[in-house]
């Protein structure tokens, strides 16, 4: 069959290109080492006629596969939007001009840069085909609510308040949650007008809890269905259409389809008796949850001690009692919010028993984060609650209330405190189900060499403890969605906060950190919006963060498949299951794009139309290699698109030089990273190769989740291909950069020169 595909170069010349660079050289450089069928110059790619020279090659001239030599790939995206294509970029402006000092004696290395990435761009293209848009699907955008307290409860309105219908699920007989149990709510707002002006009068008091109104406009709601003492009993398929069987507590079971899942499954109180030092058993020693009871129960009037009914004349609050304590089986983080609810609770007393009500609240380190709780905390001291900072040791029974003995941090003594009750702020612990991969996270703890030994106890140990699973997902990968490691949902905490490693389904709420009302509200409806962006790109066939808008998706080639499950195991995603004869099962709406599968694939067989295991590799082997009496090495820099990439382009931005021997892919995670690239740059007579991924670990900056770690575990058997070719190992490294690495980034590219010109060039040059 003739070839039916037709290339077409562009060389932008605008943004000072022309003046640093030989535009004709590079054309034919396009033309005669890249094979474009045609190659044109214009003086601003990117401007309206620029554009439109462009849209009428590619509609005169039928071009399908266009490479375009101008800014890097992350800049002019919106210009250079040609979707009906295969589209490369050469990176002339921030990889090349901007990079390089505008002198006569690198005028040279310059211009060979340029003409490589224009190689390495057309060499790109060749291998990229136009997306294979599956285009409009019929899925559902009903949205599933798992949790009827305030965090399910405004996920539910702020969905239904987009138009979109909703089921709310919720496992006890009533909607509310924690929050219907409250007497009143931490203030959400700052002083209206501050406090400058001295008179403090408006300083943000304890609120009226507002919950029954919440709850009955979730009644209300036309598009909201309520489904009470229910959980879910299976729950699979993908974005755009999940399943769901809602089993009520009868055992009636009725199945619902939906295009994306909130988990708000919210928390429970850390148990207290784990810690006997803490005095839980004594009647006048309760938490701030009991308070919250005793204090609804006296309605305005005073507040009464458990132990004999006596109203309460002293109250000491033991702050972050959970962890404070450091008994073994202490909860392992702060409690977060317990500051605020411990001055809303010192004001319960303040304005219910009277203003002489002594109330002291014992903290280590106190938190009030924000205008809100700054304010707070201004407004306690106000109302003359007391604050003291100490390291609590022990409460015990005083025959008369309970006493706390603590290390005085300011007076640096052991004190004690006698009080008709004490408050222990014990912390939250999340309801999240169990960890997928609870195994896998135990092991990756240990050195390599210990893990097969310990692998039988892990699994043993991890069976032996049940946990109710939230969301009975009919995944391979497990029923729940993966943790962080305090058991909270797992999700991108600093760039995408709410996406979790199970595509559509999103976590918000307490389940996710320990939150008060006001920021579970801002949280859950954080999540109602990328539930509907799910449910809506899942319609488009366009991929989720951060390749949102990616039309391409994995395929792999089924005669090759050894189905060895690499794919399936190291997917962060759970977006491969098996299909019946036991090869990998993609599931598109699932996927992410980030190429984890493609990188762990062994006989490669994987592949996107827009980037493979070709696309790149014939980028590395169109690089043209210098003889080695050049004394021009060559370094191949692997950097992640999300971070690294942009950094050295910012690097660019900002005036520094990158070195001239770098040939830098942007690569879309390092976990895509195959080692053939690895073996085939270094065959080709590459002197060294750095790696730049994103943080991981458990404060992971990755924005495939997993991606990095997996990449790192590979490329620790690097050493083995370097040996085998007899190559010293630190021609390769594997570096975490991140976006604000600007001057970092150059620096270690700059180091693998040091590096080269002290091991030598390498032996494979030709
Ligand atoms: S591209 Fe990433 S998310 Fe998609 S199947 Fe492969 S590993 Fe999973
Ligand atoms: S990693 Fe490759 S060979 Fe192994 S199961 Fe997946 S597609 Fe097949």
């Amino acid at each position: 069959m003739a070839d039916e595909r037709k290339y077409a170069g562009f060389v932008c010349t605008g943004c000072g290109i022309g003046e640093r660079l030989d535009a004709g050289q590079l054309e034919q450089t396009a033309k005669r080492d890249g094979k474009m069928t045609t190659c044109q110059q214009h003086e601003m790619l990117c401007s309206k006629e620029g554009v439109q020279m462009i849209r009428d090659t590619i509609d005169s001239e039928g071009a399908t596969n266009i490479m375009i030599a101008a800014c890097s790939r992350r800049a002019k995206v919106e210009a250079f939007n040609f979707t009906d294509v295969a589209m490369s970029r050469a990176n002339l402006r921030e990889g090349v001009i901007w990079s390089r000092p505008d002198t006569d004696e690198n005028r040279e290395t310059t211009q060979e840069l340029a003409d490589d990435y224009i190689r390495m761009a057309c060499a790109e293209v060749k291998f990229m085909h136009k997306p294979n848009m599956s285009g409009e699907q019929q899925v559902t955008r009903d949205i599933l609510v798992v949790g009827g307290g305030v965090t399910g409860m405004t996920a539910a309105l702020e969905t239904a308040a987009a138009g979109f219908p909703v089921h709310l699920v919720e496992k006890t007989g009533e909607l509310g949650g924690w929050a219907a149990r409250w007497h009143k709510r931490i203030p959400g707002r700052a002083a209206a007008d501050g406090v400058e002006n001295g008179t403090n009068a408006d300083l943000p008091m304890p609120q009226k809890n507002d919950i029954a109104d919440m709850i009955a406009a979730v009644e209300g709601n036309d598009l909201i269905t309520v489904h009470l003492n229910s959980t879910l009993t299976k729950t699979s398929g993908a974005p755009g259409r999940f399943s769901a069987d809602i089993t009520t507590e009868s055992g009636s079971t009725a199945t619902e389809n939906f295009g994306a899942i909130i988990q708000a499954s919210g928390w429970k109180e850390f148990d207290a008796s784990a810690i006997p030092s803490l005095g839980s058993s004594n009647a006048d020693v309760v938490s701030n949850v009991e308070l919250e009871a005793l204090a609804k129960a006296a309605g305005d009037g005073p507040i009464k001690r458990p132990s004999d009914g006596k109203e309460v004349k002293s109250v000491v609050f033991v702050q972050n009692a959970g962890q404070a304590s450091k008994e073994e089986g202490h909860l392992p983080y702060h409690s977060g919010i317990g500051d605020l609810i411990a001055i809303k609770q010192a004001m319960y007393f303040k304005a219910q028993n009277g203003k002489d009500c002594d109330t002291t609240i014992l903290f280590d380190n106190l938190r009030t984060p924000g205008a809100a709780g700054e304010d707070f905390y201004r407004s306690g001291q106000q109302q003359m609650v007391i604050f003291s900072k100490g390291q609590v040791g022990e409460v015990t029974s005083s025959g008369n209330g309970a006493s706390v003995s603590f290390r005085d941090l300011i007076l640096d003594e052991d004190v004690s405190l006698d009080a008709d009750l004490v408050v222990l702020d014990l912390g939250m612990v999340p309801n999240s189900g169990p960890d997928p991969y609870a195994v896998t996270v135990a092991l990756e703890k240990l050195p390599l060499e210990e893990r097969d030994a310990a692998q039988a106890g892990i699994e043993a140990e991890v069976a032996s403890v049940t946990i109710e699973s939230i969301l009975n997902l009919d995944y391979r990968q497990g029923t729940d969605l993966p943790h962080l490691s305090n058991g909270f949902t797992d999700s991108h905490f600093i760039c995408f906060p709410y996406e979790t490693r199970r595509t559509g389904i999103y976590s918000c709420g307490p389940v996710r950190r320990p939150m008060d009302i006001k920021q579970a509200q801002d949280d859950a409806t954080g999540a109602a919006m990328k539930a509907i962006q799910a449910a809506v790109n899942a319609g488009q066939g366009s991929g989720a963060h951060p390749r949102v808008g990616d039309l391409s998706y994995p395929t792999f080639r089924k005669e090759g498949c050894t189905q060895c499950k690499r794919c399936t195991v190291e997917c962060p995603f759970g977006a491969i299951n098996e299909d019946e004869e036991r090869y990998p099962l993609f599931n598109e709406s699932r996927c992410r794009r980030c190429g984890t599968c493609m990188g762990a694939c062994p006989v490669r067989v994987i592949s996107f139309e827009n980037y493979s295991i070709d696309s790149v590799g014939q980028q590395i082997k169109n690089v043209e290699v210098p003889d080695e009496f050049e004394e021009k090495p060559r370094i191949l820099v692997l950097a992640c698109e999300n971070d690294a990439y942009p950094a050295l382009d910012q690097a660019a931005m900002s005036g520094q030089e990158i070195s001239p021997w770098a040939r830098v892919i942007p690569v879309r995670c390092l976990g895509s990273v195959s080692l053939s690239w690895v073996t085939d740059s270094l065959n080709n007579g590459f002197d060294g190769i750095v790696m730049m991924g994103c943080q991981r670990g458990d404060d992971y900056q990755c924005h495939f989740v997993r991606g990095s770690t997996m990449a790192a575990e590979r490329m620790a058997k690097v050493g083995d291909t370097l040996s085998t070719l007899n190559l010293e190992p630190e021609r390769v490294i594997v570096h975490e950069v991140a976006i604000t690495d600007i001057e970092r980034a150059p620096r270690l590219i700059k180091e693998m020169e040091e590096v080269v010109e002290k091991v030598g060039m390498s032996p494979f040059k030709f």
